[in-house]
């Protein structure tokens, strides 16, 4: 309680010494940014372990009544404050971070106040990240840690209070989501918390941990336990239907375009790629097969796709082959002149480290905006822990072709690119509020112009590369289509198999993640839709410059394209 008491005490602050006006607008409001990041911090106290400020991790909030009001004092308050200033008298930078707080800040109220998805997704109760967030942290002390994990452990069985007071009416997936994930959280606390906490003298002042792990642990089975006894008779729809979805896409894509029209782009996509798919594969089909090619023209395409397939890299030499193309695109990108690469960043290629290797495959692994001196790796895994048959089945996926649209994907000039221009201007607002749609968009558009210049090219490439956009458009039919249209899993996965020919496994996956997710899913084709569409107006002036473009496009930073785009329209 004392902390509310103190924090509304430092919001009225705030908005005194904000509203005086003085002639630096720009330094007023690099001064006001700051203020709101801590506070908003203080409201997100583990959002904020999760990306490296640790001065709230002493705290883990209930989320009942109070702590939701909190939440809209604080979005009203800094509205408030955000509107002192005018957009217009700020730089190009600040333009943007005013919109991505504002944006920020209406988001809160309309999750608390209209969404509400505390109340009918208990998956959203969670505190295996609060621990595993200060544990992993490489920016504190051990014993900081140690005091820090022992004061979140006292909150728990507050927290596990409120959620059970919020959740209403929950969904069937969330609540069994819920389930499944708090027996990874027990598991979490009582084998990795245990032994963390277990390396530290026991404070003759505290509890010791055992004891509090033990307390967790108890209340954390409870809620599982009253999960699992919910009744499900006026079972709510996980879909959330038309409004809710137009509201949730425009906060968290902040796109120029509505869901719909994302929706309709999408599927006159994937038919054009139909059509393209099906006349590359009547080219190549007498190179490939004997026999004459079927009249159903999406099987011509599968059974084109299972062969190109074949052509794949060992599984001995997966990370070698990565190793060696990522040069290869940095010369490309070089030679045909499309975006300065920043010799004294190069990327460095590492395998997976163990506690992060879950899922085999390749991710850039950025440090967090608080981690400064930590450096960006591109990580991939091995292949050595998979049966041949799993082996197999994964290099086929990630063939010679789409292996290497992969690598344009995440590194060149995709996210490592992206993130080596975003660095260049620093803006903690972009990076903490970093848009997922410019993000994934910017890798999505990158493997399109790389093909557009000439990279690779052949008609398998082309096949190859047609079939992964196919996946990015089709996420988007999926994800609006059941949220909107109200689709079940049969014709999801019709889609997904027949028309976007992807593997029964991976279908599956898809359909449960577009169940227990909203909107997210959208983000790479929506992101793509809209810096595809932006350059192709800026060409119709004379002295479009490719390279021109896509570095000042990056030069924003993580920023919403619609933002982006009003500058670079001005
Ligand atoms: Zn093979
Ligand atoms: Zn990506």
């Amino acid at each position: 309680m004392n902390r509310i008491l103190f924090s509304i005490a430092t919001l009225s602050f705030l908005i005194i010494s904000c509203s005086k006006k003085s002639s630096n607008t720009n330094t007023d409001f690099d001064a006001f940014k700051n203020r709101f990041i801590e506070a908003y911090w203080n409201i997100y106290p583990t959002s904020a372990t999760s990306v490296g400020f640790h001065k709230f991790d002493s705290l883990l909030p209930a989320y009942d009544a109070v702590q939701r009001q909190k939440e809209i004092t604080f979005s009203k308050t800094y509205l408030d404050s955000l509107y002192k200033f005018s957009a217009n008298d700020l730089n190009d930078l600040n333009k943007i971070d005013y919109a991505m707080i504002e944006n920020a800040l209406q988001s809160i109220q309309f999750y608390v106040d209209t969404f509400k998805s505390w109340q009918w997704d208990p998956s959203g109760y969670n505190v295996a990240g609060a621990f595993a967030d200060i544990v992993n942290a490489n920016n504190i002390d051990s014993v900081s840690k140690y005091h820090f994990i022992l004061e979140r452990l006292n909150q728990v069985s507050k927290y596990y209070d409120a959620a059970k007071i919020n959740i209403q009416n929950p969904t069937e997936v969330h609540t069994l989501l819920a389930i499944e994930q708090s027996e990874g959280t027990v598991s979490y606390l009582e084998n990795d918390l245990k032994k963390f906490c277990g390396k530290f003298e026991i404070d003759d002042q505290l509890m010791p941990s055992d004891t509090l792990i033990f307390n967790a642990v108890a209340k954390i089975e409870e809620f599982k336990l009253y999960l699992k006894e919910l009744k499900f008779d006026k079972q709510k729809d996980f879909r959330i239907g038309k409004e809710l979805y137009e509201r949730k896409f425009y906060f968290d894509m902040q796109s120029s375009f509505t869901a719909e029209e994302i929706y309709q782009k999408a599927l006159n996509r994937k038919s054009e790629l139909h059509t393209e798919l099906f006349s590359l594969s009547r080219k190549l089909w007498s190179n490939y097969f004997q026999e004459s090619i079927p009249s159903d023209s999406l099987k011509a395409i599968r059974m084109m796709i299972d062969k190109v397939s074949l052509t794949h890299a060992h599984r001995d030499s997966f990370m070698q082959e990565i190793e060696k193309q990522i040069p290869q695109l940095s010369a490309f990108v070089k030679e045909k002149n499309l975006l300065f690469l920043d010799p004294s960043k190069p990327i460095k290629v590492r395998r997976t480290p163990a506690y992060m290797d879950g899922v085999a495959g390749a991710s850039i692994n950025a440090p967090g905006p608080y981690d400064k001196n930590a450096e960006t790796f591109y990580n991939v895994s091995t292949l050595e822990k998979k049966t041949s048959e799993q082996a197999e089945s994964y290099l086929r996926e990630y063939n010679h072709y789409i292996l290497q649209i992969l690598n344009i994907h995440e590194a060149i000039p995709g996210h490592y690119a992206q993130l080596v221009y975003a660095n260049k201007a620093p803006s903690m607002i972009k990076t903490i509020f970093g848009n997922n749609a410019m993000i994934e968009g910017w890798a999505v558009y990158g493997e399109k112009m790389m093909l557009e210049n000439g990279y690779e090219k052949s008609d398998e490439m082309q096949l190859m590369y047609d079939k992964w956009h196919l996946r990015s458009v089709c996420n988007t039919i999926l994800d609006y289509c059941v949220h909107v249209k109200n689709w079940e899993e049969k014709t999801a996965l019709n889609l997904l198999m027949n028309e976007a020919f992807q593997q029964e496994a991976e279908a599956r996956g898809k359909w449960r993640r577009v169940s227990v997710s909203q909107v997210q899913l959208c983000c790479y084709f929506t992101g793509f839709s809209e810096i595809y569409a932006l350059r192709e107006e800026l060409k119709k002036k004379s002295n479009f410059d490719l390279k021109k473009f896509h570095e000042q496009f990056l030069s924003y930073g993580s920023a919403p394209v619609k933002n982006i785009k009003q500058i670079m329209l001005k």
